[in-house]
């Protein structure tokens, strides 16, 4: 060093404190140009090297390399030091105390139409069901023909089917799995069905895919009674002290039929939107199989008879949590399905 020209000294000198004065990664960058880029101090010393008398040149291009080299190796210790500092101080914001308690995992439950489906069946395994399914897409002869639906019947429309390609329709129902289970079968036997059916329906109450319960029983002494006592019993297993209604109706696959209400839960009777002002909710329909139905299924109507029900599984949930819409239950909303 002592041998180096005077401004040589001060340069290394200023660019050492510089160096180590460079407090981020950014200031070191423009530091280093100041002194090694192309525009830099050190850049215009080896330009000047060629004004230099010939007998110097040498020498003092030796010493300004040298100095290169010295910047370079301050710059690099320099970087590391901030780069460690760097690191440092990111882990230290990004401390992870493993000594502190798990989070946990939220724990879930079963969809109140989940649990209202598993009491449903509860009661009927009981009293002697067993349970039968069938497919969502069914033939159009067994959600319709096969039930006494005639091929020109408003039910038909009335339903609002959801048509699939060739003969296939999204069941409206779960009946068809009557067909299902009667067809090659010889009474006694009482089956229920639950599962889902579809209809092209948005309204308050209803939602275009529910979940339905079909329930059916032959023998050769089933009567209207047995039907009425069995839903009683069923209503007060699912919901308590809950007031029904059956009303006189009309359905292809049953005769006599009846439509089956409760007392709606919100108003208590006085009508409010739910229940569309009557105070009465339907839950299903009922009535004694249809000896078409039988017989399209090969059993003499004759010797045999059968009573059957369907109704929402949802209508139950609704009723059991007071929900005013149906939708609340499909929404995915954790706020409402956390209350339940
Ligand atoms: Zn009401």
């Amino acid at each position: 060093m002592a041998s180096r020209a005077p401004d040589l000294d001060t340069l290394a000198q200023g660019a050492r404190t510089d160096v180590a004065g460079a407090g981020s990664l950014q200031d070191l960058t423009s530091v280093r140009a100041r002194y090694l880029g192309r525009k830099g101090s050190v850049s215009d010393l080896l330009r000047g090297i060629g004004d230099l008398p010939a007998e110097e040149r040498s020498r003092v291009g030796q010493q300004v390399n040298a100095l290169k080299v010295q910047i370079e190796d301050w710059v690099a210790e320099r970087r590391a030091a901030l780069e460690s500092r760097e690191r440092n101080r990111h882990l230290e914001e990004h401390r992870l105390d493993v000594t502190l308690p798990a989070a946990g995992q939220p724990l879930g439950h079963l969809h109140p139409v989940s649990h209202v489906q598993r009491d449903m069946a509860q009661f009927f395994l009981a009293r002697g069901f067993s349970i039968e399914e069938g497919p969502e897409v069914e033939t159009e002869h067994n959600n319709f023909d096969a039930l006494n639906v005639p091929a020109d019947h408003p039910a038909r429309d009335m339903q609002d089917t959801f048509w699939v390609e060739g003969d296939f329709v999204l069941r409206t129902h779960t009946s068809p799995v009557q067909i299902r289970a009667m067809t090659g079968r010889t009474p006694p036997f009482r089956f229920i069905a639950p599962g889902r059916v579809y209809r092209h329906d948005f309204s308050p109450r209803n939602s275009p895919m529910f979940g339905q319960v079909e329930g059916f029983a032959v023998d050769e002494s089933v009567t209207l009674a047995n039907l009425k006592e069995l839903l009683y019993a069923f209503a007060k297993h699912m919901f308590g002290a809950v007031e029904l209604r059956f009303r006189a109706s009309y359905f292809p696959f049953t005769e006599p039929s009846a439509e089956l209400d409760f007392r709606c839960p919100l108003c208590r009777g006085d009508g409010c939107n739910t229940c569309s002002q009557t105070g009465w909710i339907e839950w299903g329909g009922c009535g004694m199989i249809h000896p078409t139905v039988l017989r399209n299924c090969d059993i003499d109507p004759e010797r045999y008879q059968g009573y059957a029900f369907g109704m929402g599984l949802e209508r139950g949930a609704m009723l059991r949590h007071e929900l005013p819409h149906i939708r609340l239950l499909y929404d995915g909303d954790l706020r409402v399905l956390e209350q339940l």
